[in-house]
């Protein structure tokens, strides 16, 4: 057979399955098409990021010897639609299928799926970028009522032998969280960041972004991500290096100033494929093993890798498609104004919109303590607040987007990602980040001008959600908190959050929104 090879943006690996074992004649196809840029408008570095990863990457292939075809976004036959450009360089080079690796979106793997036993049949592949497969997941959820991280997790370990000693875990225990919500107060200095210097490939894919998507959300001017794996290989090191050490501790913590703190910056390269998820956990657990990283950093690290990442992907192919319809809390809500202008008087997440334009970055604990906390306390709908987070974060695709804001964030999933929803008052922010010192609300007061709006919104949110979650074992305690307010306190909060809400820009409530 002759195959068209096609290589999509986040499948950047030389080990990719498709790229193994290659018929003559097989001809690779890389193809840059604008569909993909604005389905939702992607942060201009995130594409940069993507599109000048994608034409390093085919120099390499093209430096192996091998067939490539490259369809740049401003080449005047591109059709700007994958799978009609996959079907045109098929039928030009006379391929009689075309190959490609698991997508990293339903849809496009729908629309693959429905080729297959078309007269150009497309064969899909399963991807080997990850610990587990789809189908194995689905394997381990049988017959489970609840699934939880910490099961996968340690079946994980077990089967990997990350961090593991006869069979046990070593250091005897499988989650060192206890020791990782330290604020910054007594951090030490922060590393440089390491720079990469963009060469003529990914100026020229700055200019063109520029041009074409200068429109989005988001600054270009900073661009220093990792676009080849050599940058990647170059990343990893510097964090084992000046970071890991540090990274569970200040894991959970908020700076006014510097968004990345002790955080590896990996997801994007990680999810590009220019760095494979074994490689960057086994060199996290030698640092380990040689004793220049304490177990609870590595094992918070590999956590999130070995453990986080490989559930919500299990959970996303296995959920999907309905999972994107979940709204378990009816929360419909557009998304609030401020999330494009940062134009909001709560600094704590006037910076975390600011940091993520700058950036295309925010740590963990900002989506999903900041804007995240925010959106659900508001009720915002999960299609308006996915749509978001899929475009403004380099690291962004579906399979790991959508369970995270969806299911983590705004328990839209009914109890999947975690058993109950993660929302917190201003104290939160206060005992977490040095965010509350500079802003004109305060955390300690619940209503009056001065009171922080995070304080009555969550209250509220607890008295609006109470039939669905007061019965929730580990929200018992805060009902309890809510029952002894007395009816007066009760009364004073709901009147505040309401006249928040009232007050707060939202972009109008889409089309598919459920009642609230
Ligand atoms: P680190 O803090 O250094 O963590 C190390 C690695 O662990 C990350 O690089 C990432 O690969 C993995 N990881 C950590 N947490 C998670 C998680 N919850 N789920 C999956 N993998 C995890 N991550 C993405 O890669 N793409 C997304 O589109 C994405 N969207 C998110 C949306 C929301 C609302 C939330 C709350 C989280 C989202 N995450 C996403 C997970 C996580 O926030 C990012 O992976 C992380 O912030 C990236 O920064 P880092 O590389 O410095 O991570």
């Amino acid at each position: 057979s002759k195959p068209l090879i096609l290589v999509l943006g986040d499948q950047l690996s030389h080990d990719l399955p498709s790229l193994q074992a290659l018929p003559d004649g097989a001809v690779i196809a890389l193809c840059e098409v604008a569909d993909e840029g604005r389905y939702v408008p992607h942060h201009p570095q995130k594409i940069a990021m993507m599109l000048a990863a994608m034409r390093h990457f085919a120099d390499e292939l093209r430096a192996r010897g091998l067939r490539v075809h490259y369809s740049a976004l401003d080449a005047p036959d591109n059709t700007q639609s994958l799978v009609s450009e996959a079907e045109r360089l098929a039928r030009y080079y006379g391929c009689d299928e075309i190959r490609v690796v698991r997508p990293g979106e339903w849809r496009l793997w729908e629309a693959f799926k429905a080729r297959e036993a078309g007269p150009l049949p497309c064969r899909l592949l399963e991807d080997n970028r990850f610990y587990t497969t789809p189908e194995a997941f689905a394997a381990w959820m049988r017959g489970r009522k609840q699934p939880r991280l910490e099961h996968f997790y340690r079946a994980q370990r077990r089967a990997t032998g990350l961090l593991m000693e006869a069979g046990a875990p070593l250091g005897g225990k499988w989650n060192y969280d206890a020791d990782n919500r330290h604020p910054l107060a007594d951090a030490p200095p922060l590393p440089a960041p390491l720079r990469h210097a963009p060469d003529a490939i990914t100026r020229d894919v700055l200019e063109l972004v520029a041009e074409h998507f200068g429109e989005h959300f988001g600054r270009l001017e900073d661009f220093d991500w990792p676009v080849t794996r050599a940058q990647a290989r170059a990343e990893l090191a510097d964090f084992l290096e000046t970071r890991l050490a540090h990274f569970g501790r200040y894991q959970d913590a908020i700076s006014d100033e510097a968004p990345r703190l002790f955080h590896s910056r990996l997801a994007a390269a990680l999810n590009l494929g220019l760095l494979s998820p074994r490689e960057t956990c086994e060199a996290a657990e030698r640092e380990y093993l040689e004793g220049r990283a304490p177990l609870n950093s590595v094992e918070g690290f590999i956590r999130q890798i070995l453990g986080w990442r490989e559930y919500v992907r299990g959970l996303y192919w296995t959920r999907m498609p309905d999972y994107k319809r979940g709204n378990h809390l009816e929360a419909s809500r557009g998304l609030p104004s401020c999330y494009w202008s940062g134009d909001t008087e709560l600094h704590c997440l006037r910076r975390a919109i600011e940091m993520t334009r700058d950036h295309a970055y925010a740590h963990h604990i900002q989506r999903l303590m900041v804007t995240g906390n925010f959106a659900l306390l508001c009720g915002v709908a999960p299609q308006a607040l996915c749509d978001w987070y899929l475009a403004v974060y380099a690291d962004a695709c579906e399979w790991v987007e959508l369970p995270n804001t969806l299911g983590m964030v705004l328990h839209a999933d009914g109890g999947l990602m975690g058993s109950k929803p993660y929302c917190a008052s201003g104290k939160y922010i206060d005992r977490m980040s040095d965010h509350c010192r500079h802003c004109r609300y305060d955390p300690k007061r619940v209503t009056g001008t001065h009171a922080c709006p995070l304080n009555a919104l969550y209250w509220h949110f607890l008295m609006r959600h109470r039939d669905r979650l007061a019965s929730n074992p580990r929200m018992r305690l805060i009902y309890a908190g809510l029952e002894r307010m007395g009816e007066a306190k009760r009364e004073a909060i709901r009147q505040q959050a309401e006249a928040f809400l009232e007050g707060l820009a939202c972009e109008t409530a889409p089309r598919w929104a459920g009642g609230d």
